[in-house]
């Protein structure tokens, strides 16, 4: 057995075991195998192994991969897989963006979402987006402020080709687990205001290989797992 089998087994077992233990069911939590990095050869054995929901963080990278998995797979294959952008958005991707992802996590202002709508090619459907929100208030972090997520998603939701779908944060790490919690109780408190104003956003993609509990006891909906799936990332390019 691959080390990427084992691994993946691995982590479903801790989604799991945490939405067991927030009395949420398993089916709520979307595993999303982060590949950034890593070839196309891993992301074969992740789906030898079951897993079809990737995200990647690389434009340039992930199509390249995106072009190796499908010609092994075949068109059958490759449509049951669904691949995650959730790196930050430059305006010059967005066109590959949209025409090679069926959703995009890290969308942080208005003009890469009127251009994502615009590029969304009709055939392939509204794109799904989540507004990455900068919970911890980082200056050097991308992601919307709180208190401007209101208005963004307003204005997201009115645009043709995407749907909204919910919010997206990387936290601050932290090692303890309250200090973990915090920024994730926040984006799921922000997620049900905008609930409440009647925004469609039923979706947290929260958690990544140090936190995924946390995020799953805070109600997160997609996690999103590279390093306990695929190993350690030494590429200077990793965030
Ligand atoms: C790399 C990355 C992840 C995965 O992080 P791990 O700690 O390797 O699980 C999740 N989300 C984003 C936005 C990332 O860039």
């Amino acid at each position: 057995m691959s080390t990427i089998f084992v691994n993946l087994q691995a982590v479903n077992q801790r989604i799991a075991a945490a939405a067991q233990a927030a009395a949420r069911p398993v089916s709520a939590v979307t595993l999303i195998a982060v590949s950034k990095t890593f070839p196309a050869a891993a992301v074969l054995e992740a789906v030898a192994a079951g897993q079809q929901v990737f995200g990647e963080n690389y434009l340039q990278e992930a199509l390249d991969k995106q072009l190796a998995v499908n010609a092994r797979l075949g068109s059958a294959g490759a449509a049951a897989l669904s691949w995650h952008f959730i790196g930050p958005i430059q305006s010059n991707k967005t066109r590959a963006i949209a025409e090679h992802f069926d959703w995009v996590h890290s969308v942080d202002r208005l003009k890469i979402a009127e251009r994502l709508a615009q590029q969304r090619p009709a055939a392939r459907g509204p794109l799904n987006v989540l507004i990455q929100v900068n919970i911890s208030g980082e200056a050097s972090k991308s992601g919307v402020a709180p208190g401007e997520t209101l208005a963004l998603a307003l204005a997201i939701s009115a645009l043709p080709g995407l749907r909204l779908r919910g919010l997206m944060a990387v936290p601050e790490p932290s090692d303890d687990p309250a200090g973990q919690a915090r920024p994730l109780a926040a984006l799921r408190q922000l997620a049900e205001s905008l609930r409440a104003k009647g925004l469609p956003c039923e979706h947290l993609s929260m958690g990544m290989s140090a936190d995924l509990e946390v995020a799953v006891a805070e109600g997160a909906t997609m996690v999103r797992i590279g390093s306990a799936i695929f190993g350690a990332r030494h590429d200077a390019m990793a965030p």
